[in-house]
């Protein structure tokens, strides 16, 4: 079995993410933004089971609906943010939930902060970060942000994780955690491993 990973630019530097198992032809979309038919294209021939968003800041969930109604693939948001931001899915996620494209599984992460229902999906060494940590800093404040929180869900959440895992970000390039906790700013000082 083999895990597909596409990154795909959308609007307002937002990366989406596209899943793939290719020995079912299953995927899931992360962070559904616009335009769709970016989206649409990679999803060709394939089964879409799950579009799910990292958080509700519009740039990450813009596409949703539009992706849903193309693909038929069911939509997943932290009830958090789904009431945060007054959105709507099929499905609401709480921590440890996971998500299955074929021969994969997707783990959901609840790590509050960014946004109060920001999350991180983990598949094998991979994880897709949205926007509670970037190479190099952290997602851009909004009033919705809770900085002190952020860092908790990170040091809690994200450094249990082994150092070696890929991080996929909302914005900007890919990193490991590793490579995050010896450059990222915000493990300066108190608190970093390693
Ligand atoms: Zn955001
Ligand atoms: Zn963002």
């Amino acid at each position: 079995m083999k895990l597909g990973i596409v990154k795909v630019k959308l609007d307002r530097e937002v990366n989406a993410y596209v899943l793939t198992c290719s020995s079912t032809k299953e995927a899931i979309v992360i962070d559904p933004g616009l335009p769709v038919g970016k989206l649409a294209d990679q999803v060709k021939g394939m089964t879409v089971r799950f579009i799910v968003a990292t958080h509700c800041h519009p740039g990450h969930v813009a596409g949703k609906d539009e992706l849903k109604e193309l693909t038929g693939g069911e939509t997943a948001l932290h009830s958090a943010d789904a009431k945060q931001f007054l959105r709507s899915a099929d499905r609401y996620l709480v921590d440890g939930d996971e998500l299955e494209f074929g021969e994969f599984k997707l783990s959901v992460v609840h790590t509050p902060g960014h946004t109060p229902g920001s999350v991180c999906f983990v598949v094998a060494n991979h994880a897709f970060v949205g926007d509670t940590i970037l190479a190099g800093g952290i997602g851009k404040q909004t009033p919705e942000t809770d900085v002190r929180r952020q860092m908790m869900s990170i040091g809690t959440k994200l450094l249990r994780l082994p150092l070696t895992t890929a991080l996929y970000p909302g914005h900007g390039p890919a990193t490991s955690l590793e490579r995050e906790l010896a450059q990222n700013p915000i493990f300066r000082g108190a608190g970093a491993r390693a």
